[in-house]
């Protein structure tokens, strides 16, 4: 297949998966698609106990080391409205998120990766892991022994505030922990008119959200980023009668690792303590999400230096507060995570987000020399 061919085909496995997406935890056409791709050109798929996603091989000697490539499938309900002429055929649901074109990418790795399968010194994983926007498809994955041996993982996402050709990346977080709470407030219900024989959870949710917004300010360091963002609040039904209980939920995002046990501790001390000086009581629940990526420092060094042979453009980026679950995976082990960029143009999970596919080609070559120098330089050290 010429260079010419090879990028055509690439731009038709793009479309094909632009057009079908599928919600997290439900990519079954996906994942058989993949299999089939993959098994096409004679990958060999590892069996593995997952409903959704497919994790795939190319050998090399034994004893030599093992490193993984990693994209994600999930797609988001979302209607699209680009004009594309290959938009999304299933309502309510689309790439907004460009996974399509980290699977692409990563397929033409593994397939240049196949080609010359004989010169590889050691043995590359690709992995396609699913739902990666529920924050919980990584888990799947490392529940597995898709990693068993993997001494280094790598992983993309598109970016669209970066043109065609350029390659961002930093040392350290890329993006941040992020986690859920909800408190919910109880007081004693009463008529509107003798507040004075009830405990209004009003007053009481009103001041926790205010004296919320302290903590990022006041209990955290200056220079370290971080965002606590109240984003749904509930309570009441009518106008004449105060009620019982209100809620509070919200989302908190650290790239600290100390910062990210603070703020916890101290939002659930400063709404007991509001709660209890007006009389009533909280309950309050916190559910982990994904931690903060934190990119190895020689392997990103060995990702920003191979971008450059191949003719990208290097930005070294500031970190962003959204998540990426690629940060479970470099919880167990070196990884190094880049973002491609894909255009300028509108945001991620837009309807009117869109892909310049000119930029599948080289993210593949990237990957599979990427790939390559990963298992010399592991192998050397
Ligand atoms: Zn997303
Ligand atoms: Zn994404």
């Amino acid at each position: 297949m010429s260079e010419k061919q090879f990028e055509q085909r690439l731009k038709q496995i793009f479309e094909y998966f632009h057009q079908r997406p599928e919600l997290s935890y439900e990519e079954y056409n996906t994942t058989s698609k993949l299999a089939e791709l993959l098994r096409n050109i004679g990958v060999d798929i590892l069996d593995l106990p997952l409903k959704t996603g497919v994790v795939g091989e190319i050998k090399g000697e034994k004893g030599k080391p093992i490193i993984a490539i990693r994209s994600d499938i999930d797609a988001l309900p979302i209607d699209e409205e680009t004009n594309l002429i290959y938009k999304s055929k299933n309502p309510g649901r689309m790439h907004a998120c460009g996974h399509d074109f980290h699977m692409t990418s990563i397929l033409g790795a593994a397939y240049l990766l196949k080609k010359d399968q004989s010169k590889l010194n050691g043995t590359v994983r690709i992995l396609f892991q699913p739902a990666e926007e529920s924050s919980h498809g990584a888990e799947e994955i490392l529940k597995t022994d898709a990693l068993d041996g993997v001494e280094a993982v790598f992983g993309l996402h598109s970016a669209p505030d970066l043109d065609v050709g350029v390659l961002g990346t930093n040392v350290g977080p890329l993006t941040a922990a992020v986690d859920r709470f909800e408190i919910e407030v109880i007081g004693r219900g009463t008529h509107a008119a003798h507040p004075e024989i009830g405990i209004d959870p009003i007053i009481i949710v009103s001041n926790i959200i205010t004296a919320l917004q302290t903590i990022i300010s006041r209990n955290l360091c200056p220079s370290n980023s971080a965002v606590l963002s109240v984003t749904h609040v509930e309570s009441g039904h009518t106008w004449n009668v105060i009620p019982e209980r209100a809620y509070i939920e919200g989302t908190v995002r650290t790239l600290d690792e100390q910062d990210r046990i603070l703020v916890p501790k101290k939002m659930r001390k400063i709404s007991q303590e509001i709660a209890a000086s007006y009389g009533g009581k909280i309950n309050f629940i916190w559910h982990e999400g994904p931690p903060a990526t934190n990119n190895d420092k020689k392997l990103t060094e060995m990702a920003i230096k191979m971008a450059q042979n191949i003719g990208y453009k290097v930005r070294i980026i500031q970190p962003k507060l959204g998540g990426e679950d690629f940060a479970y995976y470099q919880e167990k082990l070196p990884g190094a995570f880049v973002n491609i960029g894909v255009g300028k143009g509108e945001s991620l999970h837009s309807p009117k987000f869109k892909i310049d596919e000119s930029a599948l080609l080289k993210s593949s070559l990237y990957f599979k020399n990427l790939a390559e120098k990963a298992l010399i330089t592991i192998d050397k050290n």
